[in-house]
């Protein structure tokens, strides 16, 4: 009997104890039998530094030492589903469980850390999961020969990798059917959004970029959705590094019932220089007048899709007008662009078409 008594006590204090942590503490053959799961979702908490330098394979990494943790991990982690946390020993991520089960979440947390993790032999990764044969990749080379190389990730997004930096353009989540593991990818050193539609500006992604370093540009609607981020209007121009300049430049719709889409001097394209490379990224625009301005270009990525931006004869235009070395049409969606690059063959203008559907 007393056996029992203990017993039950210890079992109250062992229910007790759980009640006020309200998450789980897992070892690490318990941790990886949940987040073999894959409803359940991965979060390293430590700072980017130590996740680059390996992580579990598929975590997301939010840190939780910086402020406005428990705001960001609510953006990006999804309600209904199990988080499963770790940092290096295990305390850092008792901080997150318990900061996320306040939360409302349900939580999983690795005793131990890392270090558990890696002592009982289990896999880390270090690289980016993101091969470069996920997405088409393009390279370019600048004037000192350094690298661009160009990620067709989806639509409008575009990631672009130079001499060590990242730059992400309108980036999101998921459109259509298609999701974009961001999470998979470096944090952003410059986020470029070009204006407030969905399939451009995507807090969740946003967050997901966001690290230390990262600076956001876009436009004044954008800024103050977002509560922060550098406002740049059409003709404004931003020295970014020595080697980095952006300009903005208008977007925005010509053709009457059209012009509520995109009104004129709300939205940017930009004009993006790399060590001498200068690359177009037109945004939600039809062929403007202002184009006429636009000159030298290497790379141009101009949209196809209609009622929102041009058709396939306005894209051929504005090409023309342009004249880019190689254009990438983006922005397509259903639009059948394959006649473009024939059409623009004899205009000195080499067409790739991409999926940026
Ligand atoms: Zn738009
Ligand atoms: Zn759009």
């Amino acid at each position: 009997m007393k056996k029992l008594i203990t017993n039950l006590l210890a079992l109250l204090g062992l229910a007790t104890a759980c009640s006020q942590q309200g998450y789980e503490n897992a070892d690490v053959n318990g941790f990886a039998a949940q987040i073999a799961d894959p409803d359940v979702v991965l979060l390293d908490v430590r700072t980017a530094k130590e996740f680059e330098e390996g992580h579990l394979k598929k975590a997301l990494n939010i840190d939780v030492k910086q402020s406005g943790f428990t705001e960001k991990a609510k953006s990006v982690l999804p309600a209904d589903k199990t988080i499963a946390v770790y940092c290096r020993s295990g305390k850092r991520s008792a901080l997150a469980a318990g900061a996320l089960t306040k939360e409302g979440y349900k939580v999983v947390n690795l005793k131990g850390g890392i270090i558990a993790w890696k002592e009982a032999g289990m896999p880390v990764v270090t690289e980016s999961p993101i091969e470069d044969d996920v997405y088409e990749v393009d390279s370019f080379t600048t004037k000192n020969g350094k690298t661009v190389k160009f990620h067709a990730l989806v639509h409008a997004s575009i990631r672009i990798e130079y001499d060590g930096k990242e730059i992400q353009i309108d980036p999101v989540t998921k459109l259509g059917e298609k999701t974009i593991d961001l999470a998979a990818m470096p944090k952003a050193d410059y986020l470029f959004i070009t204006h407030e539609h969905h399939d451009h500006f995507d807090t969740t992604a946003i967050n997901l970029l966001t690290g230390d370093n990262t600076q956001l540009i876009t436009n004044q609607r954008c800024a103050e959705m977002l509560g922060y981020g550098t406002v740049m209007a059409n003709g404004d121009m931003l020295q970014l590094a020595d080697d980095i300049t952006l300009e903005a430049v208008p977007a925005y719709n010509t053709t009457e019932g059209r012009q509520q889409f995109h009104p004129k001097g709300r939205d940017n394209g930009f004009i993006l220089t790399l060590d001498g490379l200068r690359i177009y990224i037109a945004g939600d625009t039809e062929d403007i007048p202002e184009m006429a301005e636009i000159k030298d270009i290497d790379v141009a990525f101009m949209p196809c899709n209609q009622p929102y931006t041009m058709t396939p004869e306005q894209l051929v235009n504005a090409a023309m007008i342009v004249k880019p070395k190689v254009l990438f049409p983006y922005h397509y969606g259903q639009t059948d662009v394959s006649s473009i690059p024939s059409q623009l063959g004899n205009d000195g203008v080499e067409v790739r078409i991409r999926h940026y559907e």
